[in-house]
């Protein structure tokens, strides 16, 4: 029986339309989103257009800074610094990757933690374990939509989330542990992957290696959440999921693209509306 699969964009649709109702309770007054980068990297600026697009949709302006090749740690900091001051920005994103040289974690944390709508400060981070964050990180709480929109009961459900990042998988883990779920996390020094997959009801895949987790790994009727984001033989983008086979196993299944991707951008600009104070 093939899988039900998670349309990404549908939610995140729903998403924005919600937001959208939000942001005009809030007056007409800029709100604005400042997306920082350092050089130009195509992969990016796709991103960065789609987070435009649906920012507009919001009533959010996104303001784009490309700051030159080149660019030293301390200069990054400097215009961060001077985001943080200014009142009409809500929020502060750093585009990836960052040149060598340029620590991402100094840079997170340079962002004044009520405009972090990544979620990546190491006070929201923190705040996470305590179950009160002001700003999850959006794929991560994009994950927990995801799971969410399937209906499954997470209490004592048997979630495998493969991948430990500190910006997804170690969050994800601990945002489903705050639903009951009995979480297991797998990385690269788990010995035998399949055998924890295999039983799991709810599988996260976190790597960003295609094809990693194929059919018989899953057991039959699981939720399977895929976040990666690789680039496929054909030049297309791909999951760390093998579709097809799991597909033919799962009982839910989100594709990639339009799964997780559309969501995570819909999650940040609902931190967005937050750091501007509405209640959404
Ligand atoms: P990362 O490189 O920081 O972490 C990779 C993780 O995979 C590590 O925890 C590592 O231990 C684990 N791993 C590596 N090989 C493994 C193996 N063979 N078996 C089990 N575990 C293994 O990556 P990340 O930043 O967490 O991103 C993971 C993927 O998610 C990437 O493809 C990235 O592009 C994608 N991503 C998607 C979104 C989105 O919104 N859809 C957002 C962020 C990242």
């Amino acid at each position: 029986m093939p899988a039900q699969l998670i349309d990404g964009k549908l939610v995140a649709a729903r998403i924005r339309q919600r937001l959208a109702d939000a942001r005009r309770s809030l007056g007409s007054g800029p709100i604005r989103l400042c997306s920082l980068e350092v050089g130009q990297n195509p992969a990016a600026a796709v991103y960065v257009r789609n987070q435009q697009r649906a920012a507009a949709e919001c009533g959010i302006e996104m303001e784009v800074q490309n700051l030159p090749v080149g660019t030293t740690e301390a200069e990054l900091i400097a215009t961060i610094g001077n985001l943080n001051r200014r009142t009409e920005v809500a929020g502060v994103i750093v585009q990836r990757p960052l040149p060598p040289g340029i620590d991402p974690r100094a840079v997170q944390s340079a962002i004044d933690p009520h405009k972090d709508v990544e979620g990546m400060h190491p006070a929201n981070m923190g705040s996470i374990l305590y179950r009160e964050p002001m700003f999850p990180p959006c794929t991560a709480a994009a994950a927990q939509q995801l799971i969410l929109e399937t209906g499954i009961d997470l209490r004592g459900a048997e979630t495998v989330v493969v991948g430990h990042s500190e910006i997804v998988g170690k969050p994800i883990a601990v945002l489903l542990l705050h639903h009951l779920s009995t979480v297991t996390v797998c990385h690269i020094g788990t010995r035998k992957l399949v055998d924890h997959t295999r039983r799991a009801d709810i599988v996260v895949v976190a790597v960003g290696r295609a094809g990693l987790v194929h059919g018989d790994m899953i057991k039959p009727g699981a939720v399977v959440i895929d976040i990666g984001i690789n680039q496929g033989p054909d030049g297309r983008i791909v999951g760390d999921v093998e579709f097809a086979s799991v597909a033919q196993v799962a009982g839910f299944l989100t594709p990639v693209p339009g799964g997780v991707g559309p969501v995570t951008v819909a999650m940040l600009l609902r931190n967005t509306l937050r750091a501007a104070g509405a209640q959404v």
